[in-house]
């Protein structure tokens, strides 16, 4: 039998919802068939109940303890194994997942992350490593680091890259602290970064907390940096600029050499933001537009799971000028043609006649390698398709999201729909909708569809955005049952059907309160029993 319900939990949905409109009969359970509620495991377990049956301590171990152990229960819940089993599969239930359907993330890139990907890294000689392990008894995984760093220094023709960065935004960070430490080993006390309005929230945070005062650059009306207005402002304050190319707006940023050229001209360095190199990758290098640095997110180019599902990666190329300064393990392409796995012990043996300098870290970004997991599954994923395979990677990702963009551009304000194809997301913006609907009222209206929404309100530049990313994993058919369903809500807002403003009415959930869940999350479990 259940245990009894401590705190009086009452299931929130009901046959009636919150505005009174009848959807059924009442249940008493509170579930809708296959709609199962789930209260918190503190509500349904008890401190006396556990799924395991541990051994009686023994005496001589408690002892070891010197008289620290534990004198009372901490009152923590336990459930029985079949409990635990249900409790996390129904809530997994309550999530959106890309194995349940087109998630159409915009910047976000959520790929398909191919099963074998994951047989490969949970093979126990990739699965089991441990970083504290004897070096020679780990020679394999070292070689899958190194193998996969050779792909990505080929794939960018960047230098080298430090594959320890756990994500994009850490990433970021490694690339701006590369920056700093090139320009105080020249001493130069350069303050300013530059990024345009249309950057990921994580560029100018970034350069303020690698200490750098962050001003905005210019767009044109394409939706491109203003180059003219770009040069206009360089000068000796200006350690560097961050730009994301393919940009935040969908759009390839054809002046990037350009751009780099005059930078650099000014004695500054060019961070790329690379999490749209899905768009790219195989068909251009960022080393040839003469970028300095750029993070790679494995977990959107290279298909590794995210987004809940797992851990992010991101490492970071930089060029021969940058290398020296990069941080340890680092991985370089020498001058003999070798790739090299640099450490604190051999880093003072590259010195300028065999690489770009004298190797000066400024240091570790993480203890060990960065994410093992997560090499194992990217490495796979660019073994299994190849050079070939991934530049079609990056011309399906374009051809998806151009099918997208004009077919609701008659529909849709799209904003930069004249400057050209897009790349690997389409981007709208809500100026024609009717009455005060915005993009949240069609984002609500997309999860009664079943989709998880896209992004909104993101890039800034574009008024009530919607940034679409369907990635190339999508089918033909997939995409027209999507643009179907897009198209619908988009006629209702557009004729301002004041019903979305209700929407979502079939998730488990209603409209929540954004600001308050922003302002004041609830994430502790106060017993009542207690207060
Ligand atoms: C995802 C993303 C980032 C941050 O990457 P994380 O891996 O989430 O830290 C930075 N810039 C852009 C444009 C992105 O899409």
């Amino acid at each position: 039998m259940n245990p009894p319900n401590k705190s009086g939990w009452k299931p929130a949905m009901n046959a009636t919802d919150q505005d009174g409109m009848h959807i059924g009969p009442a249940t008493v359970s509170g579930n809708r068939a296959l709609m199962l509620e789930e209260p918190l495991s503190f509500e349904i377990g008890h401190a006396e109940i556990t799924g395991v049956d541990l051994p009686e301590i023994d005496p001589a171990a408690a002892n070891r303890l010197g008289g620290l152990e534990r004198s009372d229960p901490i009152g923590l819940v336990g459930l029985s194994e079949p409990e635990t089993v249900r409790h996390y599969t129904r809530l997994s239930r309550q999530n959106y997942a890309i194995d349940l359907g087109l998630f159409p993330l915009g910047s976000c890139t959520m790929k398909h992350n191919p099963r074998l990907n994951e047989k490969v890294a949970r093979m126990p000689g990739f699965a089991d490593v441990h970083p504290l392990q004897p070096v020679d008894t780990v020679r394999g995984a070292l070689e899958v680091i190194n193998e996969l760093a050779h792909w990505l220094i080929d794939l960018t023709g960047m230098h080298g890259v430090a594959m320890s960065p756990k994500a994009g935004a850490h990433g970021e960070l490694c690339g701006m602290l590369c920056i700093r430490a090139a320009l105080e080993a020249r001493g130069d006390a350069r303050k300013v970064v530059l990024c345009p309005e249309s950057a990921h929230g994580t560029n100018p945070a970034t350069a303020a907390f690698a200490g750098y005062e962050t001003e905005d650059i210019p767009a044109g009306a394409d939706g491109r940096v203003d180059l003219e207005a770009l040069k206009a402002r360089l000068g000796p304050d200006v350690a560097a600029v961050m730009i994301t190319n393919p940009n935040t707006c969908g759009l390839f940023e054809r002046d990037m050499k350009a751009i780099s050229d005059a930078v650099h001209e000014a004695g500054g360095f060019v961070y790329c933001d690379g999490a749209n190199f899905n768009a790219i990758v195989g068909k251009v290098r960022p080393g040839d537009l003469g970028v300095d640095a750029m993070h790679i997110n494995l977990h959107k180019t290279f298909s590794t799971p995210h987004g809940g599902g797992g851990p992010g990666s991101g490492p970071v190329v930089l060029s021969e000028a940058l290398s020296p300064y990069g941080p340890l393990p680092y991985t370089a392409r020498t001058k003999d043609g070798v790739v090299h796995l640099i450490e604190e012990e051999s880093a003072e043996s590259f010195s300028e006649e065999h690489f770009g300098g004298v190797m000066d870290s400024f240091g570790r970004m993480t203890a060990f390698h960065g994410q093992m997991g997560m090499f194992t599954r990217a490495l796979t994923y660019m073994l299994s398709h190849g050079a070939d395979g991934l530049r079609q990677v990056a011309e399906d990702a374009v051809l998806n999201a151009n099918y997208i963009l004009r077919s609701l551009e008659d529909l849709l304000h799209a904003p930069y729909a004249d400057s050209g194809p897009c790349m690997h997301e389409a981007l709208f913006g809500d100026k024609d909708f009717g009455g005060d609907l915005s993009t949240l009222d069609l984002a609500k209206g997309m999860i009664d569809e079943g989709y998880h929404p896209m992004t909104v309100f993101f890039p800034l530049v574009v008024h009530g955005a919607m940034l679409v990313e369907p990635t190339e994993t999508e089918s033909k058919a997939a995409l027209d049952q999507f643009i179907a369903s897009f198209r619908s809500v988009a006629e209702r807002a557009n004729a301002g059907d004041e019903s979305l403003k209700q929407a979502p009415y079939y998730a488990p959930r209603r409209r929540l309160d954004e600001t308050q869940a922003a302002r004041k999350p609830v994430l502790a479990w106060n017993d009542p029993n207690l207060t």
